[in-house]
């Protein structure tokens, strides 16, 4: 039998009411593992709505984004206990914008910091976002992990920076995933960064709905459309789309602990 070839889309946002579709046309394509993430109220409502739909497919994060610093403490209070209570996956996203919420940069980091902190307390990994913020990115990150255990700390999404802080990100012990600006024209750095992240700390990923790679752009992105980020990473580093798509997927069963095949018994 030939050995069917199988995705991990790490990053997809489900706002619509089409999510069944969505995960049907994922798994038909051979995506059976997405993590549904949140970061807003209806972020983690469309994650938790993604996971109730296919709870086999998908994992569930929830968390508070950057954009989320006038939220009181009740209310991060209340997102902390729910993601106790459905015992996520991962926390996320979360991080820092200074492209977007320049002018909240003080409420970003300490937003950011309790969240990586959460993530910590319950020994699930970080999705982390970060754009124009390299130095504060790394400093937060450094200072909460310091006081935790480094264990599947996370992962840096949708991976936009220069290979110098690819390195750093890898050096504190972090998985970098690439979404389809790879696949964009303009993106040749960033293409070369993909082919140095080390084989073991790749990830890919839709960032669903956004960010359709090539040669789909003009659509809505959805999971499904995976496996074109796949080759055109596949390609930077010489490797089949099989042997990648195999790397990503193994990588994302380690860091999101969600095995293929249930050995439980039950
Ligand atoms: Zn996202």
């Amino acid at each position: 039998m030939a050995q069917e070839t199988v995705f991990f889309d790490t990053h997809a946002h489900f706002l619509g009411d089409d999510v069944e579709q969505l995960l049907e046309r994922a798994e038909a394509a051979g995506v059976k593992r997405i993590v549904a993430v949140g970061g807003s109220d209806d972020l983690n409502n469309g994650a938790l709505a993604a996971y109730n739909t296919a709870p086999h497919q998908v994992l569930l994060a929830l968390g508070l984004d950057r954009a989320q610093t006038t939220l009181g403490n009740d209310e991060i209070v209340m997102l902390e206990e729910s993601a106790r209570n459905y015992k996520v996956s991962a926390i996320g996203e979360m991080g820092l914008d200074y492209h977007y919420d320049a002018a909240t940069r003080s409420q970003q980091l300490k937003l950011f910091a309790r969240m990586l902190e959460l993530a910590g307390s319950m020994g699930v990994p970080a999705i982390i976002h970060t754009r124009e913020a390299d130095d504060d990115t790394l400093a937060v990150i450094r200072e909460v992990v310091a006081r935790a255990s480094g264990e599947r700390l996370g992962v840096v999404h949708c991976f936009t920076g220069s290979r110098e802080f690819a390195g750093k990100i890898l050096d504190l012990g972090l998985y970098i995933s690439f979404s389809g600006i790879v696949t964009f024209r303009n993106a040749e750095a960033l293409r070369a960064v993909a082919a140095y992240v080390p084989a073991d700390r790749i990830l890919i990923e839709t960032d669903t709905p956004f960010l359709t790679p090539v040669p789909l752009r003009g659509k809505p992105n959805e999971p499904a459309f995976v496996q074109h980020v796949a080759s055109c990473i596949a390609k930077q580093r010489k490797v089949s789309i099989e042997e990648l798509a195999m790397t990503t997927t193994q990588n994302g069963l380690m860091l999101f602990g969600a095995p293929l095949v249930s050995d439980t018994g039950e």
